[in-house]
């Protein structure tokens, strides 16, 4: 029998997280500009609309006591925020031109040697640095860490950031966003009201910025609502890293290829690892792994305690101590899965949620913080006298510059990389350098993507190698869950939408998958299916179900991982 997740969809509709506001008018929270997320899309997006209106008093009155408000889940910017981080510093240094230097944002230095290694179990190989993977110029820093700088530029810029707040419903009247609703809180595992129930708000604006980054759940509602989406799914990959204490400094940004990933074909296992140097005495590292994988015994959080087995990485790591941990997913489309269209009436979306991420480069911060400075232009545009955001047609000013920027270019050189990969790395990597070499215009035909939930499920007996945790070097899957600050309350109702009765295969790809051991197999019946055991409140919100055959809805605001080095 022939297995996909795709089979076994979510019982979930978009169109129930789709609404009119309700509240009545004089109860409703109203802002100027709604931007949804504090991650560097809606931040940057922020800062550059606090510098517009700084110069245009008639309009910043005309927004009324909330110019512009950050919603954020998390507790605070920054507590959701997870990547490498090698920081292309592009798009910083146009977002505040000239008013802070380089030296004033919180990086832990500028990249200053790398080096490209292709793995086996037992050898590492030094390979010339593919041109797609240079850092030269660019700068370490934990994205959690950046981006609570990043809020507090906010916020001296005149934004109101909201936090612990995550925005459930997307509001829509007449044909237009209006805004948001907020989640409830303070309800039981049953959706009942506890004491301490708080119900959620509508919360309007002219403009709503949607900049909720991978798998952005009102951006996937508002793609489905105004027929968004473009000719590709996007397709997803998911990251697991950790940061150590060191014993001694690393002195240069590593990538992998090869081991722990199998180079054939038939198991569509295509990524990499990244270890980088955060100061004299910290080192982060993370393995990346594309969704389409097919072996329902792959687990990447294990791929990383494995690949910290091999001599090169446990040769760095000696001495050292594990002092955080996350995952998280990274739209993996590019280019081919843009969306048709960036915008609809009263509505933009940047960042992670259009999927502006170059894959081979692995960097998607400089185009979020472009693309969030983009929308804060074109939102601006749109909100002059005699404007009205929400007539058709006004916010495409966002798109054309989004296709006139930097971000579309280089996404538009890579776009094939991707896919390629899907052949195989020995293929791939082969098709890559052609593609490198013509800055895109190899192959004349562009490739296709396939849903990650569609891709044939095989079995191996991949998990027999994974490294057993010591505690100490490697680690299990709860422990790190610890590691990620996650306190979410144990009776929270349950925000994950899947099928709970599926055939055992499902119930172990999603258990094997999921980094924060949030799936079990449970029960079995008598016509082999599974009954799948959830605990929620270990969900680090990476956003992986989703990409393979369930749904990740927002979790009431404040629970989740609380990141503070990643
Ligand atoms: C493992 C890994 C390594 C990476 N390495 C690099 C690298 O080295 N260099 C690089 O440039 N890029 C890298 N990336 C990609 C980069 O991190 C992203 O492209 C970037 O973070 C996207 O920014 P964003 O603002 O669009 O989204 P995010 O950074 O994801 O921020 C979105 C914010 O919105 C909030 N939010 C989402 N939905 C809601 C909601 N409904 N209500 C309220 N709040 C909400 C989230 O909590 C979050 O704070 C990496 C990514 C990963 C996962
Ligand atoms: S439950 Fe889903 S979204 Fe949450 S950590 Fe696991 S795979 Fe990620």
């Amino acid at each position: 029998m022939t297995l996909r997740p795709a089979d076994f969809s979510p019982p979930f509709d978009a169109r129930d997280y789709v609404a009119a506001p309700t509240d009545p008018e004089d109860e409703r929270i109203e802002v100027g500009v709604l931007i949804v997320g504090a991650g560097p899309a809606g931040l940057a997006c922020a800062i550059r609309l606090g510098q517009l209106l700084e110069d245009a008093p008639e309009v910043r009155e005309r927004l009324g006591e909330v110019p512009v408000a950050v919603l954020e889940k998390g507790k605070q910017a920054g507590s959701h925020l997870l990547s490498g981080a090698v920081v292309n510093p592009r798009a910083l240094r146009r977002l505040f031109r000239g008013r802070k230097r380089i030296d004033e944002m919180p990086f832990y230095g500028p990249v200053e040697h790398e080096s490209v290694y292709f793995l086996t179990r037992r050898s590492a190989v030094r390979i010339p640095t593919p041109p797609t993977m240079k850092n030269e110029g660019n700068f370490v820093a934990s994205l959690s860490q950046l981006g609570r700088w990043l809020g507090e530029q906010a916020e001296a810029a005149g934004a109101m950031i909201l936090p612990e707040t995550a925005a459930e419903k997307l509001l829509v009247a007449d044909g237009r966003v209006r805004g948001i609703r907020t989640g409830d809180k303070g309800k039981g595992r049953d959706g009942q009201p506890l004491g301490n129930f708080e119900p959620g708000a509508d919360v309007v604006g002219r403009v709503t910025v949607l900049a909720e980054g991978t798998q952005g759940h009102l951006t996937g509602v508002a793609l489905d609502r105004f027929g968004l989406s473009g000719e590709n799914p996007q397709v997803w990959a998911l990251g697991v890293k950790e940061v150590w204490q060191v014993a001694r400094p690393l002195d240069r940004v590593i990538h992998t290829m090869g081991w722990p990933l199998r180079a054939a074909a038939k198991y569509r296992e295509f990524g990499g690892s990244f270890i980088y140097p955060m100061g004299k005495d910290m080192v982060t590292l993370g393995m990346v792994v594309g969704l389409d994988y097919r072996d329902v015994e792959l687990s990447v959080h294990d791929l990383l305690q494995e690949l910290k087995t091999h001599r090169l990485v446990r040769k760095l790591l000696e001495g050292g101590e594990r002092v955080a941990w996350g995952a998280k997913t990274i739209p993996e489309g590019g280019f081919l899965a843009l969306p048709k269209r960036l915008h609809a009436p009263g509505l933009l979306i940047c960042g992670d949620g259009a999927g502006l991420v170059n894959v081979p480069a692995l960097k998607g911060i400089h185009y979020a913080i472009e693309s969030g400075s983009l929308a804060a232009e074109a939102a601006f545009g749109a909100l002059q006298r005699g404007q009205t955001p929400w007539t058709p047609g006004v916010l495409a000013a966002y798109d054309d510059a989004l296709e006139q920027s930097f971000v579309w270019k280089d996404l538009y050189e890579v776009r094939n990389m991707r896919p390629a990969f899907g052949r195989g790395f020995v293929l791939g990597g082969a098709l890559a350098g052609v593609m490198t070499a013509t800055k895109g215009r190899f192959p004349p035909r562009d490739l296709r993507l396939e849903r990650d939930v569609d891709v044939e499920l095989i079995r191996t007996d991949r998990a027999e190698s994974y490294p057993a945790p010591d505690g100490k070097l490697t680690f299990d899957k709860l422990s790190s869950v610890f590691a990620s600050g996650n306190k979410t309350r144990d009776d929270q109702p349950n925000h994950i939408v899947l099928q709970r009765e599926v055939p055992q295969e499902i119930a172990e790809l999603w258990g094997r998958m999921c980094p924060a051991q949030v799936y079990e197999a449970g029960s079995t019946h008598g016509d082999g299916t599974v009954t799948v055991e959830i605990t929620p409140s270990n969900c680090v919100q990476c956003g992986a179900i989703t990409a393979k055959g369930g749904r990740l809805t927002p979790p009431e605001g404040g629970s989740g991982p609380e990141y503070t080095l990643t």
